[in-house]
């Protein structure tokens, strides 16, 4: 069905933008699937307004939970359990489109399933195509499935492409379109004005506190040490088929112009907007139409003034980290996207320090990075690897 859709990581802040934009569009969309890891509370309460046919919670206990209370409710949805269950619901055959919006690695599966069944993808989990590249788009051409970018640059540099590359832009050539560059914009995140010297001293709650937008507690680590800005520059070279030195960073503290297409005639396109998910996900629902998606329309006149910044490496130095490991290749990027999946998570714990993340990421990229990357069973292999090491690094760090 056209308009039948699964939502994997439902619960989190863009599955949530997703059903928003649904409840801006009653009756487009059915959706068949909701999937959560635990939380409960929001689950019962969105298959409750949104009936979905299959809810799947990757925690058993809290898929027991959930069906106990849906029955009492008179609920018809069928509540599946484990992550094979989130790669059943992703390859449905009455699924069309699925969002993948899964944070982290554990994502890859699922979202790996969808493009196999050759499903449109709606893709936010950018580790999963970090983690796998090559592998993940060559499967996405072999079954023929759809990919459309929510991050929300690489959703703008979408919009801002011919329509002929819009088709397969993971396959296209950039330079014979006459496009010169892409150009990748970021806030800079919480700190960009801190002292460098204060960084080791900030606070897991001030590094969630994004300026611009509103984000899960990963990504909005991600952006305070602009690793996010770095996986995106890998999620770019993949999604839109350009070489390192066709992608350039610029810091635009505002966040209102999403990124820019610079083509070789001197025009640069650009998408702009307010910060808000729900204009991508709008998008990428609707393509190659629009709809509403809830979001203010930008005001110009209280915008204010636009600055852009060429990015610091001292005091970013994860970007440094990540724009090299998309030089060096995918042993490179699969093992750096795990140490910082470990490294985020022990300084959100407490455990170690903020600028520990970064020297956790560089430690495990020297000592994996030339690892054997040739299946992607390698590669899944090579993501447990870093991981175990960086726990140990991690233990050490936090003594
Ligand atoms: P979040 O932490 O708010 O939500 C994550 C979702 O994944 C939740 O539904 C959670 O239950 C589920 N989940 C977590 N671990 C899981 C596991 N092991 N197995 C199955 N499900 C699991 O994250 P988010 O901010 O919504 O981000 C989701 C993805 O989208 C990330 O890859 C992120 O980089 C990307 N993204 C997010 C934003 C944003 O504004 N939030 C913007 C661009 C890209
Ligand atoms: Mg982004």
């Amino acid at each position: 069905m056209l308009n039948s859709l699964v939502i994997l990581g439902a619960s989190g802040s863009i599955g949530q933008s997703t059903l928003k934009v649904l409840r801006q569009n009653p009756g487009r969309w059915q959706v068949l699937a909701l999937t959560a890891a635990h939380s409960v509370d929001t689950m019962l309460r969105d298959c409750l307004e949104f009936s979905p046919r299959f809810a799947v919670m990757v925690d058993e206990r809290a898929a027991c939970e959930l069906a106990e209370r849906l029955k009492t409710h008179g609920a018809a949805t069928q509540v599946l359990s484990g992550a094979d269950a989130l790669c059943e619901v992703a390859a449905h055959p009455d699924a069309h489109s699925v969002m993948a919006a899964i944070v982290g690695a554990a994502g890859l599966a699922p979202t790996m399933a969808a493009v196999r069944a050759g499903k449109r993808i709606l893709l936010a989990n950018k580790e999963a195509l970090v983690m796998s590249g090559a592998f993940f788009m060559e499967a996405v051409r072999h079954h023929g499935a759809e990919l459309l970018p929510i991050d929300s640059e690489h959703n703008a540099i979408f919009q801002c492409l011919p329509e002929a590359i819009q088709r397969q832009p993971g396959f296209c050539d950039l330079a014979g379109a006459g496009i010169s560059k892409i150009l990748l914009t970021g806030s800079g995140g919480p700190f960009r004005y801190t002292d460098i010297g204060e960084l080791t001293k900030v606070t897991p709650a001030q590094a969630v506190a994004h300026p611009n937008w509103s984000m899960g507690a990963k990504i909005s680590v991600d952006s305070a040490t602009m690793i996010n800005k770095g996986l995106e520059y890998i999620e770019a070279r993949w999604l839109f088929n350009a070489a390192p030195e066709q992608i350039q960073v610029v810091i635009h503290p505002q966040s209102v112009i999403h990124s820019m297409v610079q083509y070789k005639d001197g025009s640069v396109l650009a998408q702009l907007g307010n910060p808000d998910m729900c204009t991508p996900i709008a998008h990428a629902l609707a393509y190659p139409g629009r709809i509403e998606s809830g979001v203010e329309p930008l005001d110009f006149f209280s915008v204010g003034e636009f600055s852009f910044i060429r990015p610091d490496y001292e005091r970013y130095p994860c970007l440094r980290l990540a724009m090299v490991a998309c030089q060096e290749g995918q042993a490179a990027t699969t093992s750096l996207n795990a140490a910082n999946e470990e490294a985020v998570a022990a300084f959100l714990a407490e455990r170690i320090g903020f600028m520990d993340i970064a020297r956790v990421n560089e430690t495990i990229m020297t000592a994996l990075g030339r690892s054997a990357a040739g299946s992607l069973d390698d590669l899944i292999a090579l993501d447990g690897m870093a991981r175990a090491h960086a726990q140990q690094l991690i233990k050490e760090l936090a003594r």
